[in-house]
């Protein structure tokens, strides 16, 4: 079955769904995205990351054409055309054409596609082994500049340091703020583990060091919470990092990940740690079995 995508309000070959030169999505990064799983047949947390795709679009001002409402419709429909039970969503809003100067009210029609796909962002062993990071030269964009918060079609910013993690031989970055402070990976959010008597807290960098309110750290914080892992969201530095007991990494696409490395220093025992393998099978059931609807 060839893949169909969903464009502008209705389904097209692959071949045929393309935006055109003139777009300021692809001019100047000037759009918005959401990634989405699917598992075992139902979207996952499908309202909350449509809720943060209007919310970015609100930010940076570009009206979106649809509905809450039918933007679900049409995400559903788009995974029901391409029959996907497992899986990940790309669901984008750009700008739309325009002419070439950067004024965004010459773009009055905005470009929407979603793509049902699969996606895989690190080698499986590593899910196994742990992972190894570094600290990017690169900083987290400012919050001042542009809001790690909106989730933009500009990630040029994370590419610089996703630059820096492969020519390390690394496979993913920590970026820091304008401060110094950790603020998330490339593509996913971070969480440090503290090990103690009465059993494993989290933390993971506030929303004010300038990362993504990502869908995965929430349900992550929520999970822990249940299972009486306290969370708490403090400034951390580099030094926290590598003292730290575990750590691992959350995202859409990365799911739960744990860290064994950083800069060079094994964390904790140099493997995935307990609490991080209590989580990730806390997120397994979570998101195969008794995640609601939302
Ligand atoms: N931070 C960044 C920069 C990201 O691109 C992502 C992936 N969308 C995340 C964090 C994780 O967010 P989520 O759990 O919503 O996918």
């Amino acid at each position: 079955m060839s893949q169909r995508i969903w464009m502008n309000g209705r389904l097209v070959p692959a071949d045929q769904a393309a935006v055109s030169v003139f777009d300021h999505g692809l001019l100047y990064g000037d759009g918005v995205f959401e990634g989405i799983r699917i598992y075992n047949g139902r979207i996952f947390k499908l309202r909350t990351h449509l809720l943060r795709l209007f919310a970015s679009a609100k930010v940076i001002r570009l009206p979106i054409p649809y509905s809450l409402e039918a933007l679900d419709a049409a995400v559903r429909e788009t995974v029901a055309a391409n029959e996907k039970l497992n899986g990940y969503v790309r669901l984008c809003v750009t700008r739309g054409s325009g002419t070439l100067g950067l004024n965004p009210f010459k773009c009055s029609d905005p470009t929407a596609f979603i793509i049902a796909d699969s996606i895989s962002l690190y080698p499986r062993e590593l899910y196994e082994t742990g992972m190894a990071v570094i600290t990017a030269a690169t900083m987290r964009n400012h919050p001042l500049a542009l809001s790690p918060r909106v989730k933009s079609m500009n990630y040029l910013n994370n590419i610089m340091a996703k630059i820096e993690a492969l020519d390390a031989g690394a496979n993913e970055a920590v970026m820091l703020n304008h401060q110094g402070y950790v603020a998330e990976c490339t593509g996913d959010n971070l969480f440090v583990v503290h090990h103690a008597a009465k059993g494993s807290s989290l933390a993971t960098p506030p929303l004010h060091a300038g990362v993504l309110e990502g869908v995965t750290r929430g349900v992550v914080m929520d999970l822990a919470r249940e299972m009486g892992m306290p969370v708490t969201c403090p400034d951390m530095t580099r030094h926290d990092l590598y003292v730290a007991d575990e750590i691992f990494l959350t995202g859409t696409a990365a799911e739960v990940i744990a860290v064994t490395r950083v800069d060079n220093r094994p964390i904790g025992t140099g493997k995935p740690g307990a609490a991080t393998a209590r989580l990730t099978q806390a997120f397994r059931s979570f998101v195969e079995n008794d995640a609601p609807e939302d």
